[in-house]
Protein backbone atom coordinates (compact mmCIF):
# COMPACT_ATOMS: atom_id res chain seq x y z
CA UNK A 1 0.00 0.00 0.00
CA UNK A 2 1.60 3.81 -0.51
CA UNK A 3 2.85 5.52 1.89
CA UNK A 4 1.86 9.17 1.93
CA UNK A 5 3.28 11.88 4.41
CA UNK A 6 1.50 13.15 7.10
CA UNK A 7 2.02 16.14 9.30
CA UNK A 8 1.24 15.39 12.85
CA UNK A 9 0.57 18.20 15.14
CA UNK A 10 0.81 18.02 19.00
CA UNK A 11 0.38 20.19 21.94
CA UNK A 12 2.58 19.53 25.15
CA UNK A 13 0.91 20.13 28.11
CA UNK A 14 3.03 21.49 31.63
CA UNK A 15 0.61 21.36 33.99
CA UNK A 16 3.00 22.99 36.82
CA UNK A 17 3.04 26.04 34.73
CA UNK A 18 -0.49 26.47 34.44
CA UNK A 19 -2.41 28.83 36.69
CA UNK A 20 -6.02 28.43 35.99
CA UNK A 21 -6.14 31.91 34.07
CA UNK A 22 -8.44 30.28 31.46
CA UNK A 23 -7.71 32.52 28.53
CA UNK A 24 -7.05 29.46 26.35
CA UNK A 25 -10.41 28.54 26.86
CA UNK A 26 -11.62 32.13 25.95
CA UNK A 27 -9.76 32.35 22.54
CA UNK A 28 -10.70 28.91 21.51
CA UNK A 29 -14.44 29.85 21.80
CA UNK A 30 -13.71 33.37 19.95
CA UNK A 31 -11.85 32.24 17.51
CA UNK A 32 -14.68 28.97 16.47
CA UNK A 33 -17.18 31.96 16.91
CA UNK A 34 -19.62 32.26 14.14
CA UNK A 35 -18.52 34.69 12.71
CA UNK A 36 -15.20 34.23 13.96
CA UNK A 37 -14.33 36.22 17.31
CA UNK A 38 -17.94 37.33 17.44
CA UNK A 39 -18.31 35.85 21.28
CA UNK A 40 -16.32 34.26 23.89
CA UNK A 41 -18.04 31.45 25.90
CA UNK A 42 -15.72 28.94 27.94
CA UNK A 43 -18.42 26.51 27.31
CA UNK A 44 -17.89 26.07 23.53
CA UNK A 45 -13.99 25.79 24.05
CA UNK A 46 -12.01 23.09 22.65
CA UNK A 47 -9.59 23.11 25.63
CA UNK A 48 -11.10 23.26 29.20
CA UNK A 49 -9.36 23.51 32.69
CA UNK A 50 -10.15 21.50 35.60
CA UNK A 51 -9.56 24.21 38.30
CA UNK A 52 -9.21 23.18 41.61
CA UNK A 53 -7.35 26.33 43.74
CA UNK A 54 -7.92 25.16 47.37
CA UNK A 55 -6.15 22.11 45.73
CA UNK A 56 -4.07 23.52 43.94
CA UNK A 57 -4.99 21.56 40.88
CA UNK A 58 -4.79 23.41 37.34
CA UNK A 59 -5.32 21.15 34.44
CA UNK A 60 -5.59 22.09 30.63
CA UNK A 61 -7.69 19.06 29.07
CA UNK A 62 -8.30 19.23 25.22
CA UNK A 63 -11.19 17.79 23.49
CA UNK A 64 -10.67 14.43 21.67
CA UNK A 65 -12.75 12.05 20.43
CA UNK A 66 -16.50 11.58 20.32
CA UNK A 67 -17.87 8.53 22.50
CA UNK A 68 -21.66 7.13 22.15
CA UNK A 69 -20.74 4.81 25.22
CA UNK A 70 -19.49 6.33 28.57
CA UNK A 71 -16.41 3.88 29.91
CA UNK A 72 -17.49 0.60 32.21
CA UNK A 73 -14.46 1.56 34.16
CA UNK A 74 -12.83 4.78 35.73
CA UNK A 75 -9.28 5.38 37.00
CA UNK A 76 -7.89 7.40 39.78
CA UNK A 77 -4.46 9.49 39.64
CA UNK A 78 -2.77 10.87 42.28
CA UNK A 79 0.01 13.26 41.08
CA UNK A 80 2.56 14.46 43.62
CA UNK A 81 0.04 14.28 46.14
CA UNK A 82 -2.40 15.65 44.40
CA UNK A 83 -5.60 13.63 44.09
CA UNK A 84 -7.68 14.17 40.53
CA UNK A 85 -11.27 13.20 39.98
CA UNK A 86 -11.77 10.07 37.90
CA UNK A 87 -12.55 11.53 34.49
CA UNK A 88 -10.00 14.69 35.19
CA UNK A 89 -7.65 13.37 32.42
CA UNK A 90 -10.45 12.14 29.73
CA UNK A 91 -10.38 13.97 26.68
CA UNK A 92 -13.46 12.60 25.49
CA UNK A 93 -17.11 14.23 24.65
CA UNK A 94 -19.23 11.19 26.14
CA UNK A 95 -23.00 10.90 27.93
CA UNK A 96 -21.31 10.98 31.14
CA UNK A 97 -20.84 14.67 31.21
CA UNK A 98 -21.45 17.87 29.96
CA UNK A 99 -17.80 18.47 28.86
CA UNK A 100 -16.93 19.16 25.29
CA UNK A 101 -20.31 19.66 23.97
CA UNK A 102 -21.68 22.66 22.46
CA UNK A 103 -24.23 24.43 24.63
CA UNK A 104 -27.08 24.82 22.08
CA UNK A 105 -26.90 21.78 19.54
CA UNK A 106 -25.35 19.18 22.24
CA UNK A 107 -22.85 18.67 19.22
CA UNK A 108 -19.18 16.84 20.64
CA UNK A 109 -16.72 19.39 20.28
CA UNK A 110 -12.90 18.45 18.95
CA UNK A 111 -9.67 20.26 19.10
CA UNK A 112 -8.77 20.88 15.12
CA UNK A 113 -5.13 22.57 15.79
CA UNK A 114 -6.97 26.09 14.83
CA UNK A 115 -7.52 24.61 11.33
CA UNK A 116 -7.21 27.97 8.84
CA UNK A 117 -6.42 29.38 5.33
CA UNK A 118 -4.05 30.14 6.12
CA UNK A 119 -2.82 27.96 8.25
CA UNK A 120 -1.83 30.01 11.63
CA UNK A 121 1.64 29.34 12.74
CA UNK A 122 0.10 28.27 15.98
CA UNK A 123 -3.00 27.28 17.56
CA UNK A 124 -4.45 30.62 19.27
CA UNK A 125 -4.81 28.61 22.48
CA UNK A 126 -0.94 27.74 22.42
CA UNK A 127 -0.44 31.52 21.70
CA UNK A 128 -2.38 33.26 24.26
CA UNK A 129 -0.17 30.95 27.18
CA UNK A 130 1.59 33.83 28.38
CA UNK A 131 2.87 30.75 30.76
CA UNK A 132 4.24 28.41 28.65
CA UNK A 133 1.98 26.04 29.82
CA UNK A 134 1.27 24.71 26.33
CA UNK A 135 3.69 24.09 23.67
CA UNK A 136 3.17 22.93 20.31
CA UNK A 137 5.34 20.82 17.99
CA UNK A 138 5.05 19.76 14.78
CA UNK A 139 6.58 16.22 13.24
CA UNK A 140 5.76 14.72 9.75
CA UNK A 141 5.27 11.05 9.46
CA UNK A 142 5.12 8.12 6.90
CA UNK A 143 1.51 6.61 7.18
CA UNK A 144 -0.20 3.85 4.93
CA UNK A 145 -2.47 6.10 2.17
CA UNK A 146 -6.10 4.94 4.02
CA UNK A 147 -4.48 5.58 7.15
CA UNK A 148 -6.99 8.29 8.19
CA UNK A 149 -9.20 9.47 11.01
CA UNK A 150 -12.84 10.17 10.98
CA UNK A 151 -13.59 14.24 10.55
CA UNK A 152 -15.50 16.57 11.88
CA UNK A 153 -18.63 16.44 9.99
CA UNK A 154 -18.31 12.75 10.43
CA UNK A 155 -18.60 12.76 14.39
CA UNK A 156 -20.96 15.65 14.22
CA UNK A 157 -23.34 13.34 11.91
CA UNK A 158 -22.74 10.01 14.10
CA UNK A 159 -23.76 12.05 17.39
CA UNK A 160 -26.71 13.64 15.58
CA UNK A 161 -28.28 9.88 14.67
CA UNK A 162 -27.69 9.07 18.07
CA UNK A 163 -29.76 11.80 19.51
CA UNK A 164 -32.38 12.01 16.92
CA UNK A 165 -32.44 9.01 14.71
CA UNK A 166 -31.64 8.33 11.56
CA UNK A 167 -34.62 9.24 10.17
CA UNK A 168 -34.89 12.26 11.46
CA UNK A 169 -31.33 13.45 9.75
CA UNK A 170 -32.29 11.93 6.82
CA UNK A 171 -35.50 14.03 7.01
CA UNK A 172 -33.62 17.15 8.20
CA UNK A 173 -30.88 17.05 5.14
CA UNK A 174 -33.50 16.10 2.45
CA UNK A 175 -35.27 19.53 3.48
CA UNK A 176 -31.89 21.71 3.73
CA UNK A 177 -31.13 20.43 0.29
CA UNK A 178 -34.01 21.49 -1.27
CA UNK A 179 -33.22 24.91 -0.03
S1 LIG B 1 -3.84 30.00 29.18
FE1 LIG B 1 -2.17 28.68 29.94
S2 LIG B 1 -1.97 29.24 32.11
FE2 LIG B 1 -3.96 30.04 31.43
S3 LIG B 1 -5.43 28.38 31.94
FE3 LIG B 1 -4.78 28.05 29.81
S4 LIG B 1 -3.06 26.61 29.95
FE4 LIG B 1 -3.35 27.48 32.00
S1 LIG C 1 -5.59 24.13 19.34
FE1 LIG C 1 -7.17 25.60 18.67
S2 LIG C 1 -9.04 24.32 18.55
FE2 LIG C 1 -7.58 23.20 19.83
S3 LIG C 1 -8.05 23.83 21.92
FE3 LIG C 1 -6.37 25.17 21.19
S4 LIG C 1 -7.46 26.99 20.40
FE4 LIG C 1 -8.98 25.35 20.58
Amino acid sequence: MAKVKKTVKGITIVADKCNGCRACELICSAFHATPKYSSSNPARSRIRVVREPLRDIYLPVYAGEYTAAECTGRDKYIIDGKEYAECDFCRASCPSRNLFKEPDSGLPLKCDMCEDDPALEKPKCVEWCLNDALIYEERVEEVEEEDVSPGDVEIGVDSLIDKYGLQQVLDTIARASKR
